[in-house]
């Protein structure tokens, strides 16, 4: 028999604070410290209010707690056998890290636990009523990043062609890119995309546009991030109308 974990990389969800799992409430109400996430809804630290409270938001590069620091304090914690929880904003596996920082934590004798969280992508659509597999429409879903550490290209043209939905993950700053890939690969100019900013928060902003109209579309609404994009036919089964806007 393993022993239970002390360290835990635990998924806080999209944003509503009703999206977090059962067993991320028993670990932070056992957690005697929480290492936070800068995208966590701060409501959830309800769930911990015994436990010693550290920030460290790593967003888009500035006010950064750098990834070195956040692993050695892990380590720390773990190796004294204190009950940490690493909470995440979304799922941990996905775009966060979580692979990572257990398998560094593990190297060195520190048993890590990961517990899921609905990730934003999948919280974003559902919210705007669009359902990211249907039968006849989209036979599966590609969650992906428009943002790579050595700027290196994504393959568009796989992306355009496969025959999925797609969700993008940090691609705010990157919709040029991802417009022109994705024409260039092949895919329809008419294609509709639903722009989704903080998703499941009382902040959320959805509005839909047409692929080849993304760029202005985004501009007009302001889109800002945390925004996922969800592109694909499938947008256009929303139950609810998004509100949408003509091609400026
Ligand atoms: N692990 C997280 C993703 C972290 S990467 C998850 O599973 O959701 C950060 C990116 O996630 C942001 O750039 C944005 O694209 C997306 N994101 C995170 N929270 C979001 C939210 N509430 N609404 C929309 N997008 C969000």
């Amino acid at each position: 028999m393993h022993n239970e974990p002390t360290v835990w990389l635990v998924g806080a969800g999209p944003g509503d604070p009703e999206l977090l799992t059962l067993k991320a409430a028993r670990l932070l109400a056992q957690a005697e410290i929480v290492m936070v996430d800068d995208l966590v809804n701060p409501e959830i630290l309800q769930h911990c209010p015994q436990a010693r409270i550290i920030s460290v938001g790593k967003r888009g590069g500035c006010r950064s707690t750098p990834q070195a620091f956040i692993n050695r304090l892990m380590l720390r914690y773990g190796r004294q056998g204190k009950r940490l929880v690493r909470l995440k904003g979304g799922d941990p596996c996905i775009f966060g890290r979580a692979g990572e920082e257990a398998h560094w934590l593990r190297e060195r004798g520190v048993e890590a636990g990961i517990v899921n969280g609905i990730t934003a992508g999948l919280a974003g659509a559902t919210q705007c009523d669009i359902p990211l597999t249907l039968r006849g429409v989209s036979r599966g879903v590609t969650l992906v990043t428009a943002h790579t550490r050595d700027d290196s290209e994504l393959n568009w043209h796989g992306l355009a062609q496969g025959g999925t939905t797609l969700v993008v993950y940090m691609g705010v700053a990157r919709l040029q890119q991802i417009q022109q890939g994705l024409l260039t690969g092949g895919m329809a100019p008419g294609t509709p995309v639903a722009m989704i900013e903080n998703a499941s928060s009382p902040a959320q902003r959805q509005q839909a546009c047409r692929l080849d109209a993304l760029c202005s579309a985004a501009a007009a609404f302001k889109l800002k991030s945390p925004a996922v994009l969800v592109i694909g036919e499938v947008v256009n089964a929303a139950a609810a109308e998004l509100p949408s806007q003509r091609a400026g």
